[in-house]
This record gives structure tokens, C-alpha cells and sequence, in this order.
């Protein structure tokens, strides 16, 4: 055991916790400000780097978080109340210091307190690196959701990988992605703490082996593995203005200090050392897939060390307050799975409770069941994981047997319930049998939670039409809905300023607990002078978002005109190809002369495309030679601009939201679940041009179908037309797109480089084109051209942008954690201790 686990035997007393508590005012601010400046990192006069004044600043606001932080975790184990845990392979939080200042109230002070030193805090506050642990909206989702639990007060804690590489850097080289590791560690990270002596040890490989226990009980134990330590490190999660702080429990891999014997004395001493690092590999690098799956082993690693460690962290906590009695774990506990990664979970519970504590089956199934809950995120059969039994057997064999007897135990439910019926049975399995027999991951999930949820309403009935239908004529009582959210502090007070103070002016503060009063808005839609200022708040985001625009894409962005905004992953399911069709019909518009009553319009389009995803990247290269072309020819000047943002990440979309106009948000219906992007558009006041997908469909029921711009095809209405699906007569039927077509296939935007985007292209003409551009292409550019029309009369506009925020309040991430708790974890709210 290390030193850093061992037991202190010089114990201090409780007075080593009696410190008066930390000032929050300028004054008070600056003076640690200042300490940690010159005395902790030893700066002088003669430092350059903006790095430190970071550092003591983060380091000054952690420990106000500190204080709050314990007070909090005493409240919940001296309440012994129940506890919710969030289990992600992902948390896209994005950075931490602005928030904790928001939160903690103390912006304003640490502003001043700064100013005064020469410092600007927004300076200071661009030196901190994004944490990029996700890949997209499912992570930042965790992250919204986690704001909301400490905001409403409610235990629930995260647990997730501190992965030494987040999402790789995008660069764009020749219209072309490119990639950079992301090393965000690199220079430390001030927000996490180190807890080494809550250390878990997690097993991997071996075999496994029968004995009777000592209490003349036939039990099993897993033998001869190969371990791996996981040593968490505590991030800080304040609520907003309550004192609360939760936890964001991030696991990192570490080598034991055993050495293979056998190695170590055939002389080979390095090999033997060596050895370590490959269990340190498996926390290393975050998967940069966003829903695809991705059959690696290291993934398969990282799902089974996350599940691991944070169930054997709640057990244990439970024996060290309730004892080795678990009968009133589940009305105690409960785990909630974002999506299938962590699934693994069920088994790996009922290993834990049965070969580590001691319960039979029966009881361990009982408490699993009723803690596991299960949140499904995509429809796309591609996104649905399997891993092959064969990988299970040599990685996991205790957890392979554990799922082999759920499997047999389910099935003989299956056929009591349906006798006879064997192609049920074979449906249902969690094993699909064939050449490689693979373990279905959401099958797992459903089998083993008590609750399973989609993630909008459309896409919660969809799945049980469809991919889990059998399971809810089964279960049909298992089965709900809860619509995402976003936390209107990131997302609205945080980003937008400007904003937040017309609305604390004109509505009062407490919209940032209670979104859905933004409403009171409403009636100031009519008011000229209201409008006028929200113009004008606008307008100051679009200059905000212009400079950004114009330092890295190198494109001017006029804010006169409007705003068009795509950013999202790049995916074909995502059309982001349907967007540049209507770019280049412009652009034929623009050269045919028709632009007569023409609104000035500058696209801009950013997302990165997973590393292997050729298609993606493929039309990230089209969109930028379609802005080269574009931007440089003359004729389009004052007209139209495209530009691609490079390296889309949450610290960007806190830029690029407020200073939007239309948002896009053009899926092919049915196929995105929810989308969370759209609703922090909408709440910074954009107007959406969508389909009738995901939470659009909501967003769209709030705000009323005339201040959304609505096109395209219904999820029915796809499904439909794949059997008789002609986009070739499509494209002879439509002049405009004809053109499009005809521009793009002469090679307009790729003269040097034949052929380069016929793989892009032929997927419009394909008669099998799972996506269906050109089914919506006309539909989209109706829109489009009614969106351009209203944005020529101001007032309108400015209106259709107040209604959009004022009915934004049933798209905070606070209600849709309030029904969770309400329908699934039944928490109640605990205050930190006095
Ligand atoms: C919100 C967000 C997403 C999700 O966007 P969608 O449009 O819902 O796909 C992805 N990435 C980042 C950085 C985000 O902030």
C-alpha cells in the first residue's frame, strides 16, 4: 500500500476544519489572488505567461468551492438519504472557471478586485483549456444535467474517465480535417482533486472457479486476473447560488506495483515494467465516435473500468455507512446509464453483490432491477453496441457467465409469457446467435433496469414501435419519456450577457431557477423600445461572433445580414449536405442575376467528423471549397457569405448561440433522437428552420408553427417513400436543384481534383439514399426563402426572435431533471450542512 492510502496514526482534530470563512469581495478576492500569484507559484515581475494569473485565480475560486463542497457531502452521508449516480462515458463540461463565478456570485467582485491589479478577467479566462470529454450533445447533455442536480439540490453524483486525451483538436488544412491530439492536462488541471485512498482495484482477463464459501454456500470467484488500479479524481459541481456542490467522479487508470514474477526472474526486467503501461493505455485517449459504435477491446475496457470502479465506490460507501446489510440498498440507490456504454453495469453489479457481499441470486437480481434505469440516445441501428461473446470469455469470463444465466432466467420469462413462440425468443435474446454470437449492450440495459427512456417525445414513441417493441409489450410500464434540456446558467446567463441583463430588467432574476417564467417576455414582443434593445443585444452578438469568425476562418461576416448557423457533428443523418445544396442554389441565383429583393446571408457551418467517418469528411472538404468559390468571386459580395468553423466545441457554441439568427436544424425526420443544440439556439432568441424530428417537433409546439420555419418530410412520411424513392426524377423535376446538381457534378468546386466529391455527390442520386436530401430539397428552400423574407421586415424578425426565447422555458435542463427525479429517482432535495 502506498503512503498516500495508508491511515494517518497522527490524526488532527476537528480544529484543523476551523477556519473562518473565505471572503467574497474584491478586496478579500484579490488578497488570495495575490498569494497564490507570488507565494504558491512564485511569479515576479518578470512573468509574461497569461498562464498563471489563470491559475491563481482558479485556484483562489476552488477554494470557496472547497468549503461548500464538504458541507455538502456531510448533508448527504449525515441524511443518509438516497442518491442518484450518472454513469457517462462522457461529460462534455466545458470550462469551469466562468461558471463557478456565476454560481458562486462572485463575478462581478473577482472583475474588480482584478481590474484593480491591471488584470481583465476575460483575458485571464481565455487561458483556460476546454475539457473536451465527449463527443457531442450525449456528453454535454451529462454535463447540463449535472448543473441542474446541484442547482435543484438533489444528490446525485457523476461518474465518468478522466481520459489524459479529450476530443482531438480540428484543424482545416486545404478544406480538409485534420487532427490534433488534445494533451488538455498538459499544464495540470486546478479543478480536480486527487482522491488516491478511495483507490478501486478492477479486474480484467483470467478465469473463473467454484468453492464453498464459508458458510457451506457453493459461490464462485474470478482468479488469475490481470488487475488494474482506478484512482479517482473529484471535480467540483456548484449549484447555482445555493452553496451546494456535487461531485463529478472521474476514474483514471494506473498500473499496480506487481510485477509478472515469471518475467521479472527470466532477467527480462524491462519487459516486466513495461508490462505497467499498457493498464495505464486504457484511460488514455476518449473514442472521438459520436453515434457509431466502435467494436475495439480498449473501448470494451473502458466500459467495464468505469462500471467497476464507481459500483465497487458505492458499495463500499454503503458498508461504511449502513453496514454489510443490504436490504435497503435499492430504496437507497440509484444508477442511471447514459445510454449503452455503460451497461455492463447490470452484470457487473450482480458480480459485485454476489462474489464480493455475499448475496444469492435472487436478492442481487431484486436490488439490480430495481436500481439500474436505462436512457437510450440513438435509433440508428449503427449506433446499437454488440460485443462479441468471444471477446467477453477472454476479457471478462465472470461477467460472460453472469449474463449467460440473466439471458437463460429471461428467456424462460420470454416463453412463459409467449409459449412456443421461438422466433420471439430468438429476437429477444440477449445473445444474437450467427457466425461471430455477440451480446447485445441495449438488451442488457433494458432486461436488467426498471426504467427505459428516450430522450424526446417522438423518439421515446419510436423506439417502442420499433427497435424495442417487443420489450414494451413485455414491459410496457418500464418504458418513458423525458425530453432533454440545457442549463439556462451555460447557456443563457453565462454566454449572453447583454441578455441576461434585459431580462433580470424586465422580468426579475428568478428565470434562472424557473425558466418557464421567461413567458412574462411574451407581452414585450409588441413593446418597439423592448424590441429595439433586443435588436441591439443582438446585433452585439453578431459582432461578437463576426471578430471570431473573421480570426479563424479568415471570411467577413456583415452583421446586417442574417445569421444562418449549422453546427453540430458532422453526420449524413445530420445533412449538413443539405445545407451546402441550398448554399451553391444561392450562389446560381447570385450568378444568373436573380437577386432581386435579396437578404444578405452568411452560412456558417462547423463540427468535426469522426477520424474514420471518409463520407463526413468528405463533405466537411466539399463545404469549404463550396466557401472558397463562393467568398472569393465578386458577384457575391454583399450577398452571401459560407464560411467553416474550425474545431466546434462548447466554448465556441457559447460564442456562436447568442449570435445566431436561423438556426438550423434539418435532420432526416426520425432519425435525430432529440438534438439539444436547437434548444440553446432557441433560447438565445434564433429562430429554427427544421424538420419534424427530435425535440423540434416541441420546440415547435411552444413557440407556435409561425415563428418556426418548418419543411420537410414526417418520420411516417420517410419510411413511406423508401420503397418508391426516385431522387433522380426528383432532381428532373426541379429546376433549382437540377442546377445545383449540374454545378456541382461539372466539378465547379473542385477544378484541380477530378472526381474528388463524386462519393458525396452520388449519394444524393442514390435511389437507396438512407437520408433522403433530395426528397426535402425543395421543401427546405421554401423555407429557406419564407425565412429570408421575414428577416427583411425587422420588426417581425425581432419579434419571431422574442417569442422564440420567451418559450424556451420547458427546454431547461431543470425541468427535465425534475421529471427524472419525479418518475425515476425519487430524490429528495438536501441542504449542505450549516
Ligand atoms: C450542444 C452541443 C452539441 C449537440 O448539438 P446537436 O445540434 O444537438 O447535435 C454538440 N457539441 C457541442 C460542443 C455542443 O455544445
Amino acid at each position: 500500500m502506498s503512503s498516500l492510502t495508508n491511515p494517518i496514526k497522527n490524526h488532527p482534530n476537528d480544529q484543523v476544519f476551523d477556519l473562518p470563512p473565505l471572503a467574497m469581495d474584491a478586496e478579500g478576492l484579490s488578497q488570495d489572488f495575490k498569494h497564490y500569484y507570488a507565494h504558491t507559484f512564485g511569479r515576479d515581475r518578470d512573468c509574461q505567461s497569461a498562464y498563471y494569473p489563470y491559475k491563481a485565480l482558479a485556484i483562489t475560486l476552488r477554494d470557496r468551492l472547497m468549503e461548500r463542497w464538504k458541507r455538502t457531502r456531510q448533508a448527504y452521508d449525515d441524511k443518509r438519504c438516497k442518491r442518484t449516480y450518472y454513469l457517462s462515458l462522457e461529460f462534455l463540461m466545458g470550462r469551469t472557471l466562468s461558471n463557478a463565478m456565476l454560481n458562486l456570485d462572485v463575478d462581478g467582485p473577482v472583475e474588480k478586485g482584478l481590474y484593480d491589479l491591471g488584470l481583465m478577467l476575460e483575458e485571464i479566462a481565455s487561458n483556460e483549456p476546454d475539457p473536451g470529454l465527449g463527443n457531442g450533445g450525449l456528453g454535454r447533455l451529462a454535463a447540463c444535467f449535472l448543473d441542474s442536480c446541484a442547482t435543484l439540490q438533489l444528490p446525485v453524483r457523476g461518474y465518468g474517465l478522466r481520459y489524459e486525451y479529450g476530443m482531438f483538436r480540428q484543424l482545416i488544412e486545404k478544406g480538409e480535417q485534420v487532427e490534433e491530439p488534445d494533451h488538455w492536462l498538459r499544464d495540470g488541471n486546478p479543478w480536480e482533486l486527487e482522491r488516491p485512498e478511495f483507490t478501486q482495484r478492477i479486474q480484467f482477463g483470467g478465469r473463473t472457479e467454484s468453492y464453498t464459501d464459508h458458510a457451506g454456500r457453493l459461490a464462485v470467484r474470478w482468479v488469475d486476473t490481470h488487475d488494474v488500479l482506478a484512482v479517482p479524481y473529484d471535480i467540483p459541481v456548484p449549484g447555482y447560488r445555493n452553496d451546494t456542490v456535487n461531485t463529478l467522479r472521474l476514474w483514471k487508470a494506473a498500473a499496480t506495483d506487481e510485477f509478472d514474477l515469471d518475467e521479472f526472474n527470466a532477467g527480462s526486467y524491462p519487459e516486466s515494467v513495461a508490462q505497467k503501461n499498457a493498464a495505464e493505455h486504457i484511460t488514455m485517449v476518449l473514442y472521438p465516435n459520436d453515434a457509431s459504435e466502435n467494436g475495439k477491446e480498449l473501448r470494451l475496457r473502458q466500459q467495464f473500468f468505469l462500471a467497476s470502479a464507481s459500483l465497487k465506490d458505492v458499495l463500499r460507501d454503503w458498508v461504511r455507512l449502513h453496514g454489510k446489510d443490504f436490504s435497503r440498498f435499492a430504496e437507497l440507490n440509484c444508477f442511471q446509464l447514459n445510454d449503452t456504454h455503460p451497461a455492463v453495469s447490470v452484470a457487473e453489479l450482480m458480480r459485485q453483490l454476489m462474489d464480493d457481499h455475499g448475496l444469492e441470486w435472487g436478492e442481487a437480481w431484486d436490488i439490480t432491477t430495481s436500481t439500474m434505469a436505462y436512457t437510450n440516445h440513438t435509433l440508428l441501428p449503427e449506433a446499437l453496441e454488440r460485443w462479441p461473446v468471444r471477446l467477453f470469455r477472454q476479457l471478462l469470463p465472470r461477467i460472460l457467465e453472469i449474463i449467460f444465466e440473466i439471458n437463460a432466467r429471461f428467456l424462460a420469462e420470454v416463453s412463459l409469457r409467449w409459449p412456443g413462440d421461438n422466433d420471439r425468443q430468438r429476437r429477444m435474446s440477449l445473445i444474437e446467435e450467427g457466425y461471430e454470437p455477440q451480446v447485445r449492450m441495449a438488451y442488457l440495459a433494458i432486461v436488467g433496469s426498471y426504467s427505459v427512456n428516450g430522450v424526446a417525445a417522438l423518439h421515446s414513441e419510436l423506439l417502442v414501435e420499433g427497435l424495442f417493441r417487443d420489450f414494451h409489450e413485455l414491459w410496457p410500464e418500464k418504458f418513458n419519456n423525458k425530453t432533454n434540456g440545457v442549463t439556462p446558467r451555460r447557456w443563457l446567463s453565462l454566454c449572453n450577457p447583454g441578455l441576461r441583463d434585459l431580462l433580470d430588467e424586465t422580468i426579475g432574476t428568478d428565470w434562472v431557477y424557473h425558466l418557464d417564467k421567461l413567458s412574462k417576455l411574451a407581452p414585450h414582443a409588441d413593446d418597439a423600445s423592448f424590441r429595439k434593445r433586443w435588436h441591439a443585444i443582438k446585433q452585439d452578438s453578431k459582432q461578437r461572433l463576426a471578430d471570431v469568425v473573421g480570426q479563424l476562418c479568415r471570411v467577413e461576416f456583415p452583421v446586417e445580414a442574417l445569421f444562418d448557423v449549422q453546427v453540430k457533428r458532422i453526420h449524413e443523418y445530420k445533412r449538413q449536405l443539405l445545407n451546402i445544396l441550398h448554399v451553391v442554389h444561392l450562389y446560381n441565383r447570385i450568378k444568373r442575376g436573380d437577386t432581386e429583393n435579396w437578404t444578405p446571408r452568411c452560412v456558417l457551418i462547423g463540427g468535426k467528423a469522426a477520424p474514420g467517418y471518409v463520407m463526413a469528411k468528405q463533405i466537411i472538404r466539399l463545404i469549404n471549397h463550396v466557401a472558397t468559390v463562393v467568398n472569393k468571386d465578386p458577384a457575391t459580395e454583399g450577398l452571401l457569405r459560407v464560411a467553416f468553423i474550425p474545431d466546434y466545441r462548447v466554448s465556441l457554441m457559447e460564442v456562436i448561440a447568442p449570435g445566431t439568427d436561423l438556426s438550423e436544424q434539418i435532420s432526416t425526420a426520425g432519425k435525430e433522437a432529440s438534438g439539444t443544440g436547437n434548444m440553446k439556439f432557441m433560447m438565445n432568441g434564433a429562430v429554427t428552420i427544421g424538420t419534424l424530428d427530435g425535440a423540434n417537433i416541441e420546440i415547435r409546439d411552444q413557440v407556435g408553427e409561425e415563428n418556426f420555419f418548418l419543411f420537410g418530410l414526417t418520420a411516417a412520411g420517410v419510411e413511406s417513400r423508401r420503397q418508391h424513392y426516385d431522387p433522380n426524377g426528383i432532381i428532373a423535376n426541379d429546376p433549382a436543384l437540377m442546377d445545383v446538381m449540374n454545378l456541382l457534378e461539372s466539378g465547379h468546386f473542385n477544378q484541380f481534383e477530378g472526381g474528388l466529391f463524386d462519393a458525396v455527390i452520388g449519394s444524393i442520386r442514390n435511389p437507396h439514399d438512407p437520408w433522403m436530401t433530395a426528397a426535402d430539397f425543395r421543401s427546405y428552400l421554401e423555407a429557406q426563402e419564407r425565412a429570408a423574407a421575414a428577416y427583411q421586415d425587422r420588426d417581425h424578425w425581432v419579434r419571431m426572435s422574442i417569442l422564440n426565447a420567451a418559450h424556451s422555458g420547458h427546454f431547461s435542463s431543470d425541468r427535465t431533471i425534475e421529471e427524472y427525479n419525479r418518475d425515476i429517482w425519487g430524490l429528495e432535495k438536501v441542504l449542505p450542512q450549516a
